[in-house]
């Protein structure tokens, strides 16, 4: 029976490995520099700990490069020219214009960001990161509208949250949902999957496989939507590799 922790030096690669009274493997590559943690059942030999890393290596270093991207991302100078996405679609950032409010608009190719002159580069990511904030409260409560019937369920309140690692998280006990708002930066489709998937987890709180089950009912399709979520530098609880 394993206790506590220990250090793994697997391929060249630190592993800090947890043991708990869980029954399937789990592997997390986490912010910012792409620390892998693996969760193990207490019963389980460091020999399938080091076979579980090496057959998931490639998924690994896939997920470090992806928070190498993140954090090249989050280095916005917020000038004009730089590329951001709106619900999935491309712009162009233009900050020629001030004026005394702030204002965000689209407009063909461009995401104009209208702030009060003077303002920094700190304000204006600010100023666009209240406005997608905006725009997800905006259409979360039609999404509510939509699911929560089809599912039999209702979420006692939807929080827009920055998560460094997840899209959405559902805290069963109070019943709410936590959406962040990277997702405001997606097709709405993986919006909309998050929250068919905090939706179902009040039915249902792991990823067994009536969890998987019920998702496979009511948005058989989720399986991509999840993956083109991950293919951005974000994943959701995705973002543990279920080594079951
Ligand atoms: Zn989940």
């Amino acid at each position: 029976m394993n206790t506590g922790s220990e250090n793994l030096k697997v391929a060249g690669l630190e592993v800090d490995v947890v043991f708990k009274d869980i029954k399937n493997m789990h592997i997390s590559v986490y912010p910012p520099v792409g620390r892998v943690r693996v969760a193990a059942p207490r019963r389980t030999t460091e020999e399938t700990i080091r076979l579980a890393i090496v057959q998931r290596f490639s998924w690994i270093k896939r997920q470090r490069q992806q928070l190498l991207n993140a954090e090249r991302q989050s280095a916005r100078q917020m000038v004009s020219g730089e590329t951001h996405y709106v619900w999935g679609q491309r712009y162009l950032l233009d900050v020629s214009k001030s004026s005394g409010a702030y204002g965000v608009e689209t407009k063909g190719n461009t995401l104009w960001l209208i702030t009060p002159g003077g303002t920094d580069a700190a304000g204006r990511l600010a100023a666009l990161d209240r406005w997608y904030r905006r725009e997800l409260k905006a259409v979360v409560p039609v999404l509510l509208q939509k699911w929560q019937p089809i599912l039999g369920v209702q979420a006692e309140k939807v929080v827009v949250r920055r998560m460094k690692t997840k899209w959405g998280t559902c805290v069963t006990s109070s019943r709410t949902i936590w959406l962040n708002p990277e997702l405001a930066k997606k097709d709405p489709r993986c919006l909309e999957y998050i929250v068919v998937h905090e939706l179902t987890h009040l039915r249902e709180r792991g990823h067994g496989d009536r969890f998987v089950s019920l998702m496979d009912q009511v948005l058989p399709d989720w399986r991509a939507r999840r993956d083109e979520l991950n293919d951005a530098p974000l994943g959701h609880e995705e973002w543990d590799h279920d080594l079951a």
